[in-house]
């Protein structure tokens, strides 16, 4: 893919070849491993950024009733979905962020101890059901996390045990998937194939796992993916997961109707009025909302057509809101839209939060520009450096 910029950008040619942390390190940036949650929120340009995770991705309609309220007493109004199907409280004022915490405390939101809370970093499919293998996988999961060891906090797990696995682009350290048989493996994230299993024995062995990670010098790595130490043997298998199926997308879904955000952002009072015909709401890590038991029409702030060209881009908060972004991200993510096929990110920085994937078209702010490269993450040895968001929409025809 190409796309013409104009004369006043300046095309890279010997850097495309440079590896992207070459480039990266060469540019300065520093990619930060910290992910808050509610008991270390993170500061952000617009105040202090809470972080929630909804058991299974999953909120009753009292909780998220619940949620919406004091989103609006302690924050913006506003709630982010993660590509971890987590949900981002922001703009909270340090004066409110114990207010918050004790409201998402008494919702049971959030565990009374840290510890275990920053430990619930558990992804699963959202398309799950009561008692299949990835509900009681999940769950066994989180009734054991005291014997999990302590982590750095984006290490996770992602229990995909649906006919086939979904969360493949889902960043996560320990999988439970599907092989094409029918059977369970875990598997290392990194590693082509895992080891079959029992379903009763899944959460045993994502705790075994998470062990040798850091008894292996894991933490020194980050991720499981860096970790180049061989696998304990009886961690070792051969079983590859199955083919991946699609991931979930606006429009009837068996479990209810299924809903898309722009940028993964809803306003608390669109959330609450979604929950008026639905029992409960789950998250999605492709940023939607699946209402249960709900008909799927059109409702008022949410993207219910699966053409939507905004289902194509993605885009962090950028500036003012990240203070690591020097340009605005989404009001040019929002007017690409519909100017381009294919998928897009924009990234106010390398750090490329909203989406680890490659897309058709990556820009990634520095400097007050943005660096294009294509078929790429953020950060990503650019094919064109140093380019206007005015370049950008006149070449692509926005006004
Ligand atoms: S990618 Fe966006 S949200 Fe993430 S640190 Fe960079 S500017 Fe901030």
């Amino acid at each position: 893919m190409s796309l013409d910029i104009g004369r006043d950008a300046r095309v890279t040619i010997g850097a495309a070849s440079a590896g992207p942390r070459a480039w990266l390190a060469m540019k300065g940036f520093e990619v930060k491993g910290w992910c808050p949650d509610a008991w270390r929120p993170m500061q952000a340009g617009d105040g202090l950024l809470v972080r929630v995770r909804p058991p299974l991705g999953q909120l009753t309609r009292a909780e998220v009733l619940g949620l919406c309220e004091a989103t609006k007493t302690y924050g913006r109004g506003r709630i982010e979905i993660t590509a971890r199907a987590n949900l981002q409280v922001r703009g909270v004022g340090e004066g409110a962020w114990r207010d918050l915490v004790a409201a998402l405390l008494a919702l049971g939101l959030v565990d009374p101890d840290p510890a275990r809370e920053a430990k619930r970093n558990v992804l699963v499919v959202p398309d799950w059901c009561d008692g299949d293998d990835s509900h009681r996988i999940a769950t066994a999961l989180l009734a054991q996390l005291d014997a999990l060891p302590s982590v750095p906090g984006k290490v996770g797990f992602a229990i995909d045990a649906g006919v086939a696995p979904m969360l493949g682009e889902a960043s996560a350290d320990f999988r439970v998937e599907r092989d094409s048989d029918g059977g369970l493996l875990v598997r290392a994230d990194g590693r082509e194939t895992g080891m079959a299993l029992e379903p009763r024995d899944a959460a045993d062995a994502l705790v075994a796992l998470a062990r040798w990670f850091v008894e292996s010098g894991g933490i020194g790595s980050g991720r499981m993916a860096h970790h180049l130490a061989p696998l304990p043997a009886w961690a070792q298998g051969g079983s590859r997961p199955a083919p991946a199926r699609a991931p979930l997308w606006p429009g009837a879904h068996a479990l209810g109707a299924i809903y898309g955000t722009a940028f993964g952002t809803i306003e608390a009072d669109t959330l609450a009025a979604a929950l008026a015909d639905a029992d409960a709401v789950r998250f999605t890590p492709w940023r939607q909302l699946l209402l249960e038991g709900a008909a799927a029409r059109a409702r008022d702030g949410l993207i219910d057509d699966a053409a939507s060209p905004m289902l194509r881009v993605e885009a962090c908060p950028g500036a003012p809101d990240c203070p690591q972004a020097s340009v605005a991200t989404r009001p040019l993510a929002t007017a690409l839209a519909t100017r381009m096929t294919g998928t897009l990110h924009v990234s106010g920085c390398a750090k490329g939060c909203a989406c680890r994937r490659s897309t058709d078209i990556v820009l990634t702010g520095r400097d007050g520009r943005f660096d294009i490269a294509f078929a790429a993450r953020a950060g990503a040895p650019p094919r064109h450096e140093g380019v206007t968001p005015a370049t950008l929409l006149a070449r692509l025809g926005a006004a």
